[in-house]
């Protein structure tokens, strides 16, 4: 196989797949990122994507309640009803072929700073993380609608992380894992953003700066293998 090709899709009938995505729902909630029962988790299948079922508590969940939802919008007969956010979910997979896994939180801090409309700026390089010199915040639009996916794909652009006005914030990525840890660091930004708003004005980092940090991130990280 060429080494850039990617895997093939994992099917609905996934159980592994399944249990993962009920293990990051948990990891979410006992680490505080989805307050009651808030937020979902999805994952990219063959022709759709499984995601979290609506309003089941996260530690109830098992894999048979994980929902398989097609590309053109419909869930198979005979298993739970999909979150109510399926349709932001599978407009973000169709326009972003990179994007393997979705979660979406409501998150402290950022949803916080989501009730004020407030995008993140270039305040700190680590907002470099989420694939841009800023964290933009999608305009309000009533949850589950086709009108706030519209929102949160043009939001989320060519990055990995938006805020939700009034709502919350999506992290994305090419595993649950790398999404679940970016949803960690935008919580943890918007702290910081909102923080250092407290204390005065926050200097923001130029263009050229954040392009300098954008580059290093493409090999940040990486360990030469060891040779024993
Ligand atoms: P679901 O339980 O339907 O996934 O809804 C939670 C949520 O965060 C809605 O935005
Ligand atoms: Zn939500």
């Amino acid at each position: 196989m060429n080494k850039s090709a990617k895997p093939p899709r994992r099917s609905a009938a996934d159980t592994a797949l399944r249990g993962e995505i009920i293990s990051t729902a948990q990891r979410m909630a006992s680490s505080g990122l989805t307050p009651g029962k808030s937020g979902n988790v999805s994952a990219r299948i063959d022709n759709g994507m499984l995601i979290t079922p609506t309003g089941i508590p996260y530690g109830e969940i098992k894999p048979a309640d994980i929902v398989a939802v097609r590309n053109d919008g419909t869930a198979m007969a005979g298993q739970r009803a999909p979150s109510s956010e399926w349709r932001f979910h599978l407009a973000i997979y169709k326009a972003r072929d990179d994007v393997e896994a979705i979660v979406h939180t409501h998150s402290l801090n950022a949803t916080a700073l989501a009730c004020i409309h407030r995008t993140i700026p270039a305040f700190h390089y680590m907002v470099a993380v989420a694939g841009g010199d800023r964290i933009t915040c999608a305009p309000y639009a009533t949850y589950g609608t086709e009108a706030l996916a519209k929102n949160v794909v043009r939001a989320l652009g060519d990055r990995r992380a938006c805020l939700i006005a009034n709502h919350g914030a999506i992290a994305v990525g090419e595993t649950l894992r790398k999404a679940y840890d970016l949803a960690w660091e935008v919580e943890t930004l918007s702290a910081q953003y909102a923080r250092a708003r407290q204390l005065g004005r926050p200097r923001l980092l130029s263009a050229r700066e954040m392009n300098q940090v954008l580059e290093k991130f493409k090999t940040y990280g990486k360990q030469p293998p060891v040779k024993l």
